[in-house]
């Protein structure tokens, strides 16, 4: 079936009882066991440890990814948390993207690094700088592609043939293109990994996260994680990601040709100094675009002449697109990285991958393209 079909139908059928065709908004603790020695007959005793509309969630997202099984969480850094508990001890050391989310590098250096745990901030745009880093003591590589804000690109398939070939996990952050863009594990990789809150929800109604696993090892661990720290997804949210989930292939679609629009106004505009989206030409991994993933995605940034003051001018000067952290969801989202989503990574490494004061980011959402243009043409001439 094709990815439509299954992120509709895939991991729910209509209620047993009613014949209700959404999933059931499981709202309880607990489970009613048969008797004792039937513990777990149907396969539920108490929501931290599973939960029917969750497992729903879990279901499809597995199946869209093309994994083995995914576990849910409350939000996708609580995702990303489960994988670093998941593989890491006192000791071990870990490969990271040097440019991705801020609090992922938060979680690494604030927390992580405080229980002894080493970390590299690796150009992971190099698999030859990713083998260079990898030591005795690694075990983990943790890749976010395309990364957030700069949108750098990791070849995944390299890295995971690197990663395979020493006995190490490769996780990819996967949130910026989603499967219907983009399969990690079919490109190699042992874990995808996403934030649900951005294209999954696609509305701005929840936050939360997801791992797909490709091996029932790997999932078994995180699992096992998941339940002893209790980060799980509510069945609520579980049931709005599943309602959104069901449209994601539309979504993507239509504000990736949003995206494409918007960035090629932009690169046209003589107060834009520049652009940067995986779909234009001009970009330098454009060829990599291409042939790891069948779309572009709907994020991009840009820099107005005249840096940082112009920027603010300009974020502080729309009216349709928002001013606001997130992305992924219909509306349109207009973001300062550097104040906001990635205010906690320290001056010197923001210059070192890139990260400038005046780089504007762009979540490209469901409006008419030529309303978002209007938007930012009268935005630029205040500027
Ligand atoms: N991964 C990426 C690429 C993100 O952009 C974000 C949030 O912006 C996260 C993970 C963290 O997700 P959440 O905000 O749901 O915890």
């Amino acid at each position: 079936m094709g990815f439509s079909t299954k992120q509709i139908h895939a991991g729910v059928e209509p209620d047993a009882e009613s014949g209700a065709i959404l999933t059931p908004i499981h709202q309880s603790t607990t489970f009613v066991q048969p008797s004792v020695d039937e513990y777990l007959a149907k396969g539920y005793s108490y929501s931290r440890s599973a939960n029917p509309t969750v497992r729903a969630l879990e279901k499809k997202l597995a199946i869209l990814e093309d994994g083995y099984d995914c576990t849910c969480y409350a939000t996708g850094m609580a995702a990303i948390q489960a994988v670093l508990q998941a593989t890491l001890n006192a000791g071990d050391h870990a490969v990271v993207s040097d440019v991705a989310y801020g609090g992922t590098y938060r979680l690494c250096t604030k927390i992580y690094r405080r229980y002894g745990v080493e970390f590299s901030f690796v150009n992971t745009a190099s698999p030859e700088a990713v083998e260079m880093a990898i030591k005795e003591n690694t075990r983990l590589v943790f890749t976010e592609t395309p990364a957030n804000p700069t949108l750098k690109l990791t070849d995944i398939e390299a890295v995971s043939a690197i990663t395979r070939a020493k006995g190490i996990p490769h996780a990819v952050d996967n949130t910026f293109l989603t499967p219907f863009y983009q399969k990690p594990l079919d490109l190699g990789a042992d874990l995808s990994i996403h934030s649900t809150t951005k294209y999954f929800d696609g509305h701005n109604a929840t936050v939360g996260g997801a791992v797909v696993a490709k091996t029932e090892q790997l999932d078994e661990s995180i699992r096992f994680v998941q339940n002893a720290t209790g980060v799980i997804m509510s069945p609520m949210v579980a049931w709005l990601t599943l309602q959104g989930t069901k449209t994601l292939s539309v979504r993507m679609e239509r504000q990736s040709a949003n995206a494409r629009a918007v960035a090629e106004f932009l690169e046209g505009h003589p107060k834009v100094e520049r652009v940067s989206y995986p779909g234009l030409d001009s970009f330098d991994q454009h060829d990599l675009a291409k042939s790891q993933a069948s779309g572009f995605g709907a994020m991009l940034w840009f820099e107005v002449e005249g840096g940082l003051p112009a920027g603010k001018r300009l974020m502080d000067s729309v009216e349709l697109c928002t001013l606001a952290e997130n992305l992924g969801s219909v509306e349109t989202l207009i973001t300062h990285p550097v104040t906001m989503t990635h205010a906690d990574v320290e001056e010197a490494e923001r210059q070192r991958v890139g990260i400038t004061d005046g780089l504007v980011r762009l979540s490209v959402g469901l409006e008419d393209a030529e309303d978002l243009i209007a938007d930012l043409k009268a935005a630029l001439d205040k500027v």
